[in-house]
């Protein structure tokens, strides 16, 4: 383990290590046919202060730097992914711009909230006209008397059917758009005006749902503002350059599971006379996934620490992101391949797995969004 964790991190990666051992591997299957995170398990998440790792102490959390968040995060990636999701919202996207931007009002109403896990939190910013282009959102904020009114709608949005909060990117100059026109929103679900839409329908990710949010008139009072009038894209930017590295860490997480389910696989499973783990080619699979989650797991940790010590990182988390989730997307490729027709039936986690992991090349920004990021920030100047 990274020796610039915190003993205290240590301790804590530990417990979970064993939570995820006892109790959460033994419910994926039933998480999976489901769709659904057994209440009990979201008790002892609660319990373990998971859903307020990243919730500064002052307001109920545990206050955790991003480096062992990171590395929890891994660990908790390595069970089914609805368990890691729900966790990673609540901590990331979810919560950061009231975490960093927030009001104290704000801080000291909604902070405590999340980091119990009473309240689920929401990110809302992509919009069926505007993905990886987030400054082209359509949403608006137009301001009436002591609040605003919002119209529009976002989709593939995370958590919505069950979060109680969200954060809301929105228009509010078009001429200014991400250069001073966007601004963030608290927003609660029950403000009149706002529904749940569509619930989409995933290759993966069961457990952990993605639906359309739709403003219709819904009246935000002006204290829900997140930061300065105009400051949206800046603070939907940062939110996102931390979750990168939360993404990464998950994908690493579920990467090494996977390796080590092609480890015991290998030397079981005999062909020819001998465990396949004795093919050049098998050994060739586990050899190539092992060297890049070293240096997946390495860019990370530096990361993360620089993040901690004030640094900008927004090229290295870019970098991090697109090295660990392409990667990790190869070993489940390699480790379904190693599992033969075995790892195409829905008795191995692999399959799963494998469909899991294809969406974190595309959340938190596609990898060719975090290519064309690095490349200008090379060619800058
Ligand atoms: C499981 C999941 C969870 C999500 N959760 C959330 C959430 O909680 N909140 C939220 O706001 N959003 C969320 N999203 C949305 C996600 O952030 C977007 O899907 C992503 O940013 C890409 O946008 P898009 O889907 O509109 O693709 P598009 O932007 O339409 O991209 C289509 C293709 O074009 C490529 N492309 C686009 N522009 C360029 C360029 N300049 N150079 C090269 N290639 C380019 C893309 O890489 C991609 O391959 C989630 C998505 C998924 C799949």
């Amino acid at each position: 383990m990274d020796e610039r964790i915190t003993q205290e991190a240590r301790h804590f990666i530990d417990t979970i290590k064993r939570f995820v051992k006892d109790e959460c591997m033994p419910a994926e299957d039933a998480i999976e046919q489901t769709g659904r995170l057994p209440d009990g398990l979201i008790g002892k998440m609660k319990d373990l202060g998971l859903f307020g790792l990243r919730v500064p102490a002052a307001y109920g959390g545990s206050g955790m730097n991003l480096l062992d968040y990171c590395y929890v995060i891994k660990e908790l990636s390595k069970t089914h992914d609805a368990l890691r999701a729900v966790i990673s919202v609540n901590n990331g996207i979810g919560s950061m711009a009231i975490v960093h931007d927030g009001t104290e009002e704000q801080k000291k109403h909604y902070l405590p909230l999340l980091a119990s896990g009473d309240y689920i939190a929401a990110f809302a910013l992509t919009e069926p006209g505007a993905g990886s282009d987030a400054s082209s959102i359509a949403t608006t904020a137009v301001k009436e008397n002591n609040g605003w009114i919002l119209n529009g709608m976002k989709h593939f949005i995370t958590n919505a059917p069950i979060a109680d909060i969200f954060t809301v990117i929105a228009l509010t100059d078009k001429e200014k758009r991400a250069k001073g026109g966007i601004t963030a929103f608290l927003v609660e679900k029950s403000l009149k005006g706002m529904r749940i839409g569509n619930i989409h329908n995933t290759m993966g990710g069961k457990g952990w749902l993605q639906a359309e949010v739709i403003f219709e008139d819904c009246f935000v009072p002006d204290k829900n503002l997140i930061g300065a009038i105009g400051n949206g894209f800046k603070i939907a930017m940062k939110t996102l350059n931390e979750g990168r590295l939360s993404a990464a860490a998950s994908a690493i997480g579920i990467g090494e599971r996977l390796l080590s389910m092609g480890i015991e696989y290998a030397k079981l499973r005999k062909q020819f006379g001998k465990p396949i783990a004795e093919f050049e080619a098998i050994q060739w699979m586990l050899a190539d996934s092992a060297t890049e989650l070293y240096a997946a797991d390495r860019m990370l940790a530096d990361t993360a620490y620089r993040f901690d010590q004030g640094e900008d990182i927004r090229t290295q988390s870019s970098m991090t992101k697109l090295f660990a989730t392409e990667s990790a997307f190869k070993i489940a490729d390699r480790m379904l391949q190693l599992h033969g027709g075995m790892g195409f039936m829905k008795e191995t986690k692999v399959e799963r797995m494998f469909r899991d992991i294809r969406a974190y090349r595309i959340f938190e920004g596609t990898s060719e969004i975090q290519r064309f990021m690095i490349a200008r920030e090379l060619l800058r100047g």
